[in-house]
């Protein structure tokens, strides 16, 4: 990396990144040798993995479990932190009907009202019957058919629809399937009879069993990497980025590359383009998104989890679709004898009353039974993730393919989460990292 000129300061180098959270880092450290550059905007790197303290108590951007199924990502992961991880099995609940049931729903009807598991397995029965011959995966379909087909009218219709759409905040006849590979448990009819009638333990699903660092919260991950990364600057504001000239203008600087891998939401990336085609303008209208408004609660003196990491809530009757216990991820994220946890809203379109939301969570933590009278809440930190899933409607695939064809053939390949506008996971960061600094050569 060259840098020139005092005054006006230009920094040329061969891979310029655009974030340093885990798939920007990731990228960086599999450049090894080679020139690069990291810009961040936050004074910190990490991004959505990353921690915070408050009053004692240490939260993340949510639950930020690691699942780990590539053996590359683990042993890399592994190496990073070493001896600080932990290792658990996942114990998960729904609540509705005012009781608590086994995740997932559809492989645990056992302890629901009997109107309702009789509603559910009757439904899956037709609708075996009914789709017997169908090839699932070729048929393109909404999420709302996808799930009447797999899983029959009743499992559908209390929980998968209206958990789901609580979730990502669209309606799910217009939220097509292709964020639900190896994500949504599809037991066999077996299993579900089998889990209707007794109390299964099996574990199902790619979230059975996680790792998380033992201590320093998931931010541990980002402090280790981060010590093997040249060249990370952090409070970086970019005014615009120029694709013919090859140039990124920022606040600390001009900055010159060869290759441009950017991590950056993708409406934000091409927000600051300033010789971006009016076409590719146009169709990145079409790129939806939801946020998440993460509350994070610190109850000091008692554990409120009963052993739960967390607990799913379908029913509109609560504001929130999720709540996770930190404490059971690891004990040295808040005080001894205390417990923490994370409620998630979901929202759309940049609008949320967060007073209003903290209110409102509290009182379904109440309702819920999650929270007692006497509680002393020690800690109350809202963290707001505007970009937080990525809508998979009917347009995405198209959109997405067509501004990446067009980015990649400018020198620019945007990645990881909301630079590939995906749904995905830290695992997926690391090796999108790899996959970019592949791309580069
Ligand atoms: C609610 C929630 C829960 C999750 N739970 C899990 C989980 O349990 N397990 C799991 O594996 N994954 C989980 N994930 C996914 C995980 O967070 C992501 O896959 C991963 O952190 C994405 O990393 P990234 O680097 O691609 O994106 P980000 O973390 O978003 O990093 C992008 C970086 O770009 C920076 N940036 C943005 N704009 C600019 C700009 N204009 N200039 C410079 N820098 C900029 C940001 O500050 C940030 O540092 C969860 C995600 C969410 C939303």
């Amino acid at each position: 990396m060259k840098s020139y000129n005092k005054k006006l300061r230009i920094v040329e180098t061969d891979v310029l990144i655009l974030g340093a959270g885990l798939t920007g880092l990731s990228t960086a450290y599999h450049l090894g040798g080679r020139e690069y550059c990291v810009l961040e905007k936050e004074n910190r790197p990490g991004g959505l993995c990353g921690s915070v303290a408050h009053n004692g108590f240490l939260y993340d951007y949510t639950g930020h479990l690691l699942h780990l199924r590539n053996e590359y990502a683990k042993e890399l992961i592994f190496s990073f932190l070493k001896n600080n991880l932990t290792y658990r099995t996942r114990n998960t609940l729904i609540h509705s009907f005012g009781r608590y049931t086994r995740y997932p729903f559809q492989a645990n009807l056992f302890g629901l009202p009997k109107q309702i598991i009789e509603e559910c397995i009757k439904g899956l029965v037709e609708s075996k019957l009914k789709y017997f011959n169908c090839d699932r995966k070729k048929m393109d379909m909404s999420f709302r058919d996808w799930c009447v087909m797999t899983f029959g009218q009743g499992i559908s219709k209390y929980f998968m629809i209206p958990y789901n759409e609580k979730l990502w905040r669209v309606s799910s006849s217009n939220m097509t399937t292709g964020w639900t590979g190896g994500y949504v448990p599809q037991p066999l009819l077996k299993e579900v009879l089998e889990g209707a009638y007794t109390d299964n333990k099996r574990l199902y699903g790619y979230n059975a069993k996680f790792y998380y660092p033992g201590r320093g919260g998931i931010q541990a991950l980002i402090d280790n990497i981060s010590e093997n990364i040249k060249n990370l600057e952090t409070s970086i504001k970019i005014k615009t980025i120029n694709l013919k000239q090859k140039i990124v203008v920022t606040n600390k600087g001009i900055y010159r590359y060869k290759k441009l891998v950017s991590t950056l939401p993708l409406p934000v990336f091409l927000g600051i383009v300033s010789d971006l085609p009016g076409k590719i303008k146009k169709i990145s209208s079409g790129l939806k998104h939801n946020s998440v408004l993460d509350i994070n609660i610190g109850v000091s003196g008692r554990d409120v989890s009963s052993g739960a990491h967390w607990i799913y809530f379908p029913e509109k009757k609560y504001s929130f679709y999720r709540v996770g216990f930190y404490n059971n991820f690891s004990r040295h994220l808040c005080p001894s004898g205390s417990s923490s946890m994370y409620v998630e809203v979901s929202y759309r379109n940049g609008k949320i009353n967060i007073r209003q939301s903290v209110k409102d969570a509290l009182s379904g933590l109440y309702k819920a039974n999650i929270l007692k009278k006497n509680d002393i809440i020690g800690s109350v930190c809202p963290l707001n993730i505007k970009y937080a899933y990525v809508i998979y409607d009917a347009n995405r695939n198209y959109i997405v393919e067509k501004i990446s064809s067009y980015l990649v053939k400018n020198s620019v390949l945007t990645t990881g989460r909301f630079g590939g506008w995906k749904y995905s996971t830290m695992e997926d960061a690391v090796l999108d990292g790899r996959t970019a600094a592949q791309w580069t050569e």
